[in-house]
């Protein structure tokens, strides 16, 4: 019997019945079957499970509760895992009894914030899954400008809820990704090059480290810790809160101008040019894209494979016609632009991303984008195996650049662009192609690439990549996890690993 059989027959067998807490658990049964941290099997004493439910005020989730499917389900559909439990947490006490759980029974654990993770980092097999999706609240204090959201919100409740005081803090571009994984790998949005990324609006963060201690961080409280949060992903613990720095925007001019592929081998060098040049206010992604068949795209492009940028104006509304100027001599075969609020702006691609879909994605930064890695763009862009397949080039320059490589984790600060390819596809049967596809298309520009990777873009690529993109950031990462998770039980994600020695500034770790 495989690990993945002796997990389902054990928990299945340990399992049936139901209580509010613990569906299915019948506490006279031997154990629950689980994977502990080294990869080996261990039995839960369901006695020990039962009081886990009864500590807190969420709930525990076995296989054979009615919840159980949908919980341990995350949106990249290349995943299907089942861990030995779940706990949905609805507080910071509930968090840390389930990491003192799990971390006193050295238990595989993941921790699911909006479950967007392409590599499938919110959950495990056999271990323990920390829920965070009750934990949505989102708050805004329009007098100080500050926006309170917990560990497990999504981007969209973000972005209404700023929305309402005319405010605006960095956030995806797609609105369903979580604020969590999202803010702890950097956080890049539609208006970073004029407010910085995600972590660079992080006033403080309500963190549960390994110990289950509840910790306030920030640059004055645990400040080692409010550095390593800030782009080293969920390697320190369960951030159950962010509380960020927010920005009086009303409203956006914003959308999309298409060109026919055929174009794009003048598109990308203009845009390449053109973008670095233009005011912080105006930002733009640019893309290789299949037009979706449906209104407002016209039927000649519908269907068909495009190159594009999208744009977000926060500069002032009378001044947008002078900004998109040099965008419009450029004659796009579509231009779907106008005023609109930020949050619509956020929801536009919503719909085709829906959860379910096959994902595989591999990421570079890239500090130059030169006439050879261009052309190489050009050749496998055209070759994308599906209408949802694409490629992006998020721009890294402006505030977000200006930040010092060492004041947060994050630590591409000079890259010019953050790139990600996606094979996308929603039938598994063609999930070799988009697979294959990305690597090669990956393979082929790597090379021009600034040698690591955006956390957030990011595969199992191994421990070199993780390394290669942390830099000289990843020796004192590595010695705060080792301060604050000498276990590593924080590892089902990009992981850094533990180690003793590092001398940084004045000594300290
Ligand atoms: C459709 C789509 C669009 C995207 N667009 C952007 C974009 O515009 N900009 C950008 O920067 N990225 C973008 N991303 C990447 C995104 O930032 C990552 O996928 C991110 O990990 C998603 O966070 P999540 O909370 O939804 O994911 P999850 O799968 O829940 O978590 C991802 C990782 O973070 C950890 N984690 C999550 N929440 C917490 C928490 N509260 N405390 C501790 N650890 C936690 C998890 O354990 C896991 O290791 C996009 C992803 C998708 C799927």
């Amino acid at each position: 019997m495989d690990r993945r059989q002796f997990c389902r027959t054990a928990i299945a067998a340990g399992v049936a019945g139901s209580t509010p807490w613990l569906a299915g658990c019948r506490p006279r049964q031997p154990g629950i079957a689980a994977i502990s941290l080294d990869g080996s099997e261990i039995e839960l004493e369901a006695a020990a499970v039962r009081e886990l439910g009864e500590a807190i005020t969420g709930s525990v989730m076995l296989a054979g509760n009615p919840e159980y499917d949908t919980a341990r389900r995350i949106w990249n559909g290349m995943h299907d895992k089942h861990p030995a439990l779940i706990v949905r947490c609805l507080s910071a006490e509930d968090v840390s009894h389930a990491v003192t759980f799990a971390r006193e029974r050295e238990l595989l654990l993941a921790v699911r914030g909006g479950g967007h993770s392409w590599p499938g980092k919110s959950v495990c097999e056999g271990g323990m899954m920390i829920d965070l999706s009750q934990m949505n609240t989102v708050r805004v204090d329009p007098d100080q400008r500050r926006a309170f959201a917990q560990g497990g919100a999504l981007l969209q409740g973000l972005d209404n809820a700023a929305r309402q005081h005319g405010l605006i803090t960095t956030a995806g571009v797609v609105s369903h990704t979580g604020v969590g994984g999202f803010t702890l790998g950097g956080g890049f949005g539609r208006v970073n090059r004029k407010y910085g990324l995600a972590i660079d609006n992080l006033r403080s963060a309500q963190l549960i480290t390994a110990d289950g201690q509840i910790r306030r961080v920030s640059e004055e409280q645990d400040p080692d810790l409010f550095w390593a949060i800030r782009g080293g992903g969920g390697n320190f613990g369960v951030v159950t809160s962010f509380l960020f720095r927010a920005h009086p925007v009303h409203t956006v001019y914003a959308g999309l101008t298409l060109w026919r592929l055929e174009r794009a081998g003048e598109i990308l060098p203009w845009y390449r040019e053109f973008l670095p040049g233009a005011p912080e206010e105006l930002y733009g992604f640019f893309g290789f894209k299949g037009v979706p068949t449906s209104a407002p795209f016209p039927p000649a492009l519908q269907g068909r494979r495009v190159c594009g940028v999208v744009w977000c104006y926060t500069g002032p509304a009378e001044q947008a016609d002078t900004a998109f100027r040099p965008v419009r001599a450029l004659k796009p075969d579509f231009e779907h632009l106008g005023h609109l609020p930020f949050p619509t702006l956020q929801g536009f691609f919503d719909g085709l991303f829906p959860p379910g879909l096959q994902w595989y994605w591999r990421g570079d930064f890239v500090a130059e984008l030169t006439d050879t890695a261009i052309a190489r763009h050009l050749e496998y862009g055209a070759q994308a195996p599906s209408l949802l397949s694409l490629m992006h080039l998020y721009p890294v320059d402006g505030a977000a650049g200006r930040v010092g490589r060492h004041d947060t984790a994050f630590s591409y600060r000079e890259a010019r662009w953050n790139m990600v390819i996606a094979g996308v596809d929603p039938d598994p049967a063609n999930r070799e192609r988009i697979t294959a596809w990305t690597r090669a298309y990956w393979d082929a520009v790597h090379p021009h690439g600034a040698g690591g990777a955006y956390v957030n873009f990011m595969m199992d690529e191994g421990e070199a990549r993780v390394r290669a993109t942390y830099r000289d950031n990843y020796a004192r990462l590595a010695a705060i996890k080792h301060k604050y998770d000498p276990q590593n039980l924080f590892r089902v994600n990009q992981n850094i690993r533990p180690a003793q020695a590092f001398l940084g500034e004045g000594g300290e770790t």
